[in-house]
């Protein structure tokens, strides 16, 4: 712009020594006569006039770009300083949060990374697997970390837990966020320690009332035998909800089951078998046994769980229902064990609740068929302990389904001489 004012001003100048030229070879030819000098006057006043108004339009131009190129400078400065704010917040942040470039490497990391991870600055853009590797989070890095790392040892100090999340960030980019959930964790170890106490300190006292209540007959005191009967199933009841508690908590302490060959058909089998034990000829019980494979799992947890789904289905379907306890595989490659009956069902508001500990649709009607309200928090602990989930569809008054639903890896193919045995149920 400035370069423009100069342009402007030289072309003033220019005309105005052209007028000066012509009126001085006017004078020069007629010997000074007054309308040439008039001439000369007119055009220098006119050039000068130019000229001025040309330095005013000029300034008030630079005027403007001076006052634009403030308000941009202030901008800019405004945008840095906002910057440096969201940067010294997330560098104060408690949690580690580390960016990632496609290839994995380190982009940027706060400090919260460096005392949590063990992240160092003189590290550079490396892969952060490369610098973490060995650790339990290294190991996670490498899967496709579909499953959350919701409870993990630091990699920089063992004795600090973390909670680890991995999402996209922009078009290329990944932002891992690690939180330190070690006040939380310890927390938890001291529920679950009470818990466990808790039940392992009552089992004994129970144990030694139930004994005595079963000593006591009835008949050496018909008035008290109502009495009697009802002490007899609120024990048994007591010792049931401890001994779900104990196995709750067993569940919780593992991080992994035995790896066995669980042979389904002989399985579902027995199932149908307690089940028709339960129901005392109540319910039309069957299998389906669409397939022959094995599952690869603690066999004694299965059970457990299956016989879980089995023992409501009969609780919760009135006399003349009927209970399908069924055994697919799918076309992925996994296989489902569900357990289908045209019993009471239950509302939609329900449904993802029912794994809670002691979440009943209804308490009267739980109680009433000797529920504790811990079997579907079993399930869902073995289930979760084989990389499975319980998917449950129910529709009021017509009746429910429970899946358990195994990935591909938890099938096996059965050995030959076992496809063919004797064990195969009939259906
Ligand atoms: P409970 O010992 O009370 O049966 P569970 O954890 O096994 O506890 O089940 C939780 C609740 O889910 C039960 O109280 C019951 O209301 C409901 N429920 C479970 N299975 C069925 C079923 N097959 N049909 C209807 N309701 C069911």
């Amino acid at each position: 712009m400035r370069s423009a004012n100069i342009r402007f001003s030289a072309r003033s100048a220019a005309i105005l020594l052209v007028i000066l030229a012509v009126a001085a070879t006017l004078a020069a030819l007629w010997g000074l006569a007054w309308w040439a000098f008039g001439v000369a006057l007119g055009g220098e006043i006119i050039a000068l006039s130019w000229l001025a108004f040309e330095a005013q339009a000029g300034d008030r131009r630079a005027q403007a770009t001076r006052l634009r190129w403030r308000g941009q400078g202030r901008r800019e400065r405004r945008l840095l300083a906002q910057l440096r704010d969201v940067r010294d917040a997330v560098s104060s942040l408690p949690d580690a949060v580390v960016l990632l470039d496609r290839q994995g490497e380190v982009r940027w990391f706060n400090a919260a990374a460096t005392r949590l991870l063990g992240l160092r600055q003189r590290q550079g853009e490396r892969p952060l697997a490369g610098q973490i590797a060995g650790s339990e989070l290294g190991a996670w890095l490498q899967t496709d970390m579909r499953q959350p790392a919701t409870d993990m040892p630091a990699p920089a100090d063992a004795s600090l837990r973390l909670s680890v999340t991995m999402m996209p960030f922009g078009s290329h980019l990944r932002l891992l966020l690690a939180r330190d959930i070690s006040t939380l964790s310890r927390l938890e170890q001291v529920r679950r320690d009470f818990v466990a106490n808790v039940s392992h300190e009552l089992r004994t006292p129970l144990t030694v009332i139930h004994g005595y209540l079963e000593l006591l007959d009835p008949e050496d005191a018909p008035e008290l035998a109502p009495v009697l009967r009802e002490m007899r199933m609120q024990s048994q009841r007591m010792g049931q909800i401890v001994e779900d508690l104990l196995t709750l908590s067993r569940l919780e302490t593992r991080e992994a089951l035995p790896d066995e060959d669980v042979a389904m058909p002989p399985l579902l089998e027995t199932l149908r078998r307690e089940a028709e034990a339960l129901s005392q000829g109540r319910h039309a019980i069957s299998v389906e046994l669409g397939t022959e494979v094995h599952l690869r799992g603690s066999l004694h947890d299965l059970h457990s769980a299956f016989s879980n789904l089995v023992s409501n289905a009969v609780r919760y379907t009135p006399s003349g229902g009927a209970i399908v306890i069924g055994w697919r595989q799918r076309a992925d490659g996994g296989a489902t064990f569900s357990v289908r009956d045209s019993g009471l069902g239950i509302s939609a508001e329900h449904l993802s609740r029912l794994t809670e500990r002691f979440y009943r649709v209804s308490s009267s009607r739980s109680r009433e068929s000797g529920g504790t309200g811990l079997g579907l928090s079993i399930v869902k602990h073995v289930l979760n302990l084989h990389q499975a989930r319980l998917v449950v569809e129910s529709e009021p008054g017509k009746g429910s389904t429970f899946s358990c639903v195994l990935d591909a890896s938890r099938v096996l193919q059965p050995k030959n001489s076992e496809a063919s045995g004797d064990d195969t149920p009939a259906t």
